[in-house]
């Protein structure tokens, strides 16, 4: 299996990238996945942020021999939060979502979360190709880093604001916006969500699969409850052709190899393995071998790392 290296430029300081890039091919990485967004905060302690741009970190990437890939925070934006207008998803309750930690969520149904994205589409559609295109947060809200993965709510969490329930009114025929209301239609509901993420993955899909090929990415959920929690279906994922990504690193779960496998073997009964490309956070040479093992024991696509200092170091 092929190591990744997830490229996050406010971990490595004032460096220069393409002698960064030569130890990662001398460290035995595959390929280097940048940033779409320059990182929005400035102040790192004493280490200097330096942000390339894709073109020129893609260029510098083929001439050391790397792969290159791109993240990119789809329905994730502190940006899009700081705008006067900006509406936030709704929990089933009626309460707006408050911001906790790093995590500002945009409803997939906000228009301006949509024009955001067919954005970022465009942008990466009109630059050279990418080997790789990861979306990041494609998909309803859900602060995974902060709730517990053992799904057990009688309706998903989020989101329920006025552009939610007025879409799926309209889909219905009927006025459904109520909480209660919405737990009669659960069944359509979940559907209507799925179909909301299924068709801007399959956007994203249209203009860029040509270029290189897209990756998922998914929280560290059981397979069975991906599609109700986020509206991601992960069969259907795979059936277009993009790898999945589930992250499989949790702050509960540290080091935590028997939770990995036990996420890795629930895939196994639904999905080809050869189309997982997990996100996973190391701190040691160690870590990083044991991802190895393990993407040789199960035939992942690929495993892309957050090499956590100080291994870096
Ligand atoms: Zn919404």
């Amino acid at each position: 299996m092929n190591l990744y290296y997830k490229y996050l430029p406010q971990l490595i300081g004032q460096t220069d990238l393409s002698r960064n890039l030569k130890v990662l091919k001398e460290l035995g990485f595959a390929g280097v996945f940048f940033p779409y967004y320059k990182p929005a905060y400035s102040n790192n302690g004493n280490k200097r942020q330096v942000y390339y741009p894709l073109e020129k970190a893609n260029e510098y990437a083929r001439q050391t021999g790397l792969k290159f890939g791109v993240y990119v925070a789809c329905f994730q934006s502190s940006r899009l939060w700081a705008k006067e207008n900006f509406s936030p998803p709704v929990n089933h309750t009626g309460t707006s979502y408050i911001p906790d930690g790093h995590y500002f969520p945009v409803c997939p149904n906000n228009p301006m979360g949509m024009d955001n994205f067919y954005r970022i589409v465009e942008r990466l559609a009109k630059l050279s190709p990418c080997d790789f295109y990861l979306f990041e947060y494609l998909r309803f809200p859900f602060n995974w880093q902060k709730e517990d993965l053992d799904v057990q709510y009688h309706l998903p969490k989020f989101c329920y604001c006025p552009f939610c329930v007025t879409e799926f009114s309209s889909v219905m025929g009927e006025v459904v916006s109520y909480a209660s209301q919405i737990m009669d239609y659960l069944a359509e509901w979940l559907d209507w969500r799925s179909n909301v993420i299924t068709n801007l993955i399959g956007i994203a899909h249209e203009a860029l699969a040509k270029k290189g090929r897209l990756i998922i990415s998914v929280p560290p959920l059981a397979l069975i409850d991906l599609p109700f929690t986020t509206g991601q279906i992960p069969g259907s994922i795979t059936d277009m052709g993009c790898f999945l990504s589930p992250k499989l690193y949790h702050p509960s779960k540290p080091n935590n190899l028997p939770w990995i496998e036990d996420i890795l073997d629930q895939y196994r009964l639904e999905i080809n393995l050869n189309k997982l490309f997990p996100a996973m956070h190391v701190r040691s040479q160690d870590e990083i071998d044991q991802c190895l093992q393990l993407g040789d024991k199960y035939q992942l696509a690929g495993a892309l790392l957050t090499i956590i200092p100080p291994a870096m170091n």
